[in-house]
């Protein structure tokens, strides 16, 4: 069984995902892996270097990532080109990594879950919420931006209520670590109740 895991910038999809993993879950994360397909020597890093030139490389080799974006932010056909290179790239990427744990269930952490077809690879949806000022005032904190910066990234994600519509789990993160711990926990026992059951049934 997997779990799709998201939440809008700063609302504590790392955190959840620590406390998971705290708990023996495996947990793959979608930004990880989408940094993971473009690494030096990675198919993807070839095509796209083909596609805009060497210049998008640093001396290093590696992909200049601020380069890509200013390209990408400036041209819908280039972004559009490389999201369709690099979304099955990700997806095959993720399938093979969850393939990897044989563990009752793993989780798929995503900003992106709902909003692609990253959900279809999930049983069930858990979103960890915030109200906005909070998740302003944590990603702040963490990745020192200003709050106008946060407040435009956040209104470029879908919203607070779209998120909690489509989920199965809502964990509210405004207590504490320990308390976000305790809630995973809980939750930790549900999704093995769940994967069980839905063993049996696949057995019938
Ligand atoms: P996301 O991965 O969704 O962007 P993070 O898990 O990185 O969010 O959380 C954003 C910031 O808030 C991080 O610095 C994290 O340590 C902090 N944080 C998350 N949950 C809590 C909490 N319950 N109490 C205090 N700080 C928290």
């Amino acid at each position: 069984m997997i779990i799709g895991l998201t939440g809008g910038i700063g609302s504590g999809k790392s955190a959840v995902s620590k406390c998971f993993e705290k708990l023996g879950v495996q947990v793959v994360d979608a930004d990880i892996v989408a940094r993971e397909v473009v690494e030096t020597g990675r198919p993807a890093l070839k095509a796209i270097a083909g596609h805009f030139g060497h210049d998008i490389l640093t001396p290093e080799g590696q992909l200049n990532r601020a380069a890509l974006r200013s390209i990408i932010f400036a041209d819908e056909n280039q972004r559009k080109w490389l999201e369709s290179l690099l979304h099955p790239l990700i997806r095959e990427e993720i399938i093979s990594q969850l393939k990897e744990g044989n563990a009752p269930y793993s989780i798929l952490s995503s900003p992106l879950l709902l909003e692609t077809d990253q959900h279809t690879m999930v049983e069930r949806i858990l979103v960890v919420d915030v109200p906005i000022e909070t998740q302003i005032e944590r990603t702040c904190q963490r990745d020192n931006n200003s709050k106008e910066q946060v407040e435009s990234i956040i209104k470029a994600q879908s919203s607070r209520e779209f998120k909690q519509q489509k989920a199965d789990d809502i964990i509210l993160n405004t207590g504490t670590i320990e308390a976000l711990q305790k809630e995973v926990s809980t939750l930790h026992q549900r999704y093995l109740e769940l994967s069980q059951n839905e063993q049996k049934n696949h057995h019938r």
